[in-house]
């Protein structure tokens, strides 16, 4: 049974596993050096959690999946005021 819209939710809590399988391979793809550490990974992927510019996965700023885009150690979040 699919999950109703949610609008706050991060990829991995989608039903979209398509999506998702995509995602998770384009970061594990990503090197060691340029990868964003396990606890500043989570910490990013928990303030898009509580920033209303996420919809189903999407940053609506920069149209990046926020997975993706944390996982990038010198990417950082591209709000005007940035929350990572
Ligand atoms: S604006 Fe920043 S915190 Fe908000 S969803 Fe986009 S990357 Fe995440």
């Amino acid at each position: 049974m699919k999950k109703p819209f949610c609008t706050r939710c991060l990829l991995e809590e989608l039903d979209d596993e398509t999506i998702y399988e995509t995602v998770q391979r384009t970061i594990r793809s990503i090197s060691e050096e340029k990868r964003t550490g396990e606890t500043e990974y989570r910490a990013r992927l928990m303030g898009c959690k509580e920033c209303e510019k996420l919809v189903q996965g999407m940053c609506r700023v920069c149209g990046c999946f926020v997975e993706v885009r944390a996982a990038y150690r010198k990417k950082n979040c591209p709000d005007v005021h940035p929350k990572w």
